[in-house]
């Protein structure tokens, strides 16, 4: 199978440039295990883009945090995935839970978005999850299957996809789901992936936690066979993602 462990950092919209450089530098001093070992990817806000990508050691990459679900132009106050690539941005985020919240994004929306950005040459890490109220539901799972088959309607090639699981009641919240629910829904959506997209997505696609992951709490679930790495928010600004980036090993 092959999977390599993934670890991205997501910066949310926090930071100066003062405070930039210094987490930076703190990732730069960072040791860590080698890139074939594990895939190291933050996310700074757009405005950071450029400084971080300058600073940052060469065997981490940066993401975007969205972007605009096709061609730009008269979109004022968005920026779009050709955007990304004239700058050399390797990835982007899409369907975080806070823009699916926060700003209406729906689930076709997000695969609109997904399949555009595939189609500029960018990576995806392509988020989805449920609300404390649809899991308490019962509905976990087709939630997070609905959320995903929008992408899959849309996108064709997979290499390029990472899939985020990140359950909505444990994100910020220090409420970090337990190994034993994240295996349980990562081996779920693999299946879905085997049943609705093929063998060879299912096994290959990286499906990787997010939701207070901290230094305390990465080796647990790295441990899972369907973990593939993690998705960090608040952990990520501090000098512990270097701690949750060595969970890989
Ligand atoms: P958290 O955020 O680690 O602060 O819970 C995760 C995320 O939103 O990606």
């Amino acid at each position: 199978m092959g999977r390599t462990f993934f670890v991205g950092g997501n910066w949310k919209c926090n930071g100066t440039s003062e405070e930039i450089k210094k987490i930076v530098a703190t990732l730069n001093a960072g040791q860590v295990p080698s890139q074939d070992v594990v895939e190291v990817v933050v996310s700074p806000p757009f405005v950071f883009l450029p400084l971080v990508k300058n600073e940052l050691r060469s065997d981490f990459h940066v993401a975007a945090q969205n972007c605009w679900v096709k061609k730009g132009g008269a979109f004022t106050g968005e920026v779009s995935a050709d955007m990304l690539v004239n700058l050399g941005i390797p990835w982007v985020i899409l369907g975080h839970s806070e823009r699916r919240a926060i700003l209406g994004e729906s689930n076709e929306f997000v695969g609109d978005k997904v399949a555009y950005a595939l189609s500029q040459g960018l990576k995806v890490i392509a988020c989805v999850g449920e609300t404390l109220e649809q899991r308490e539901s019962g509905s976990t799972m087709d939630v997070v299957a609905a959320q995903t088959k929008a992408i899959a309607e849309r996108v064709k090639d997979w290499s390029n996809v990472v899939v985020a699981y990140e359950p909505v009641w444990a994100i910020g919240t220090g409420k970090v789901a337990s190994p034993a629910q994240a295996q349980e829904v990562h081996a779920e959506l693999r299946k879905w992936l085997q049943a609705n997209v093929s063998a060879e997505v299912a096994a290959s696609t990286r499906i990787i936690y997010g939701g207070s992951v901290s230094g305390a709490n990465c080796k647990e679930l790295a441990g899972q066979p369907d973990v593939d790495g993690f998705l960090v928010g608040g952990a990520s600004l501090k000098p512990e993602f270097i701690d949750i980036i060595k969970a890989a090993e």
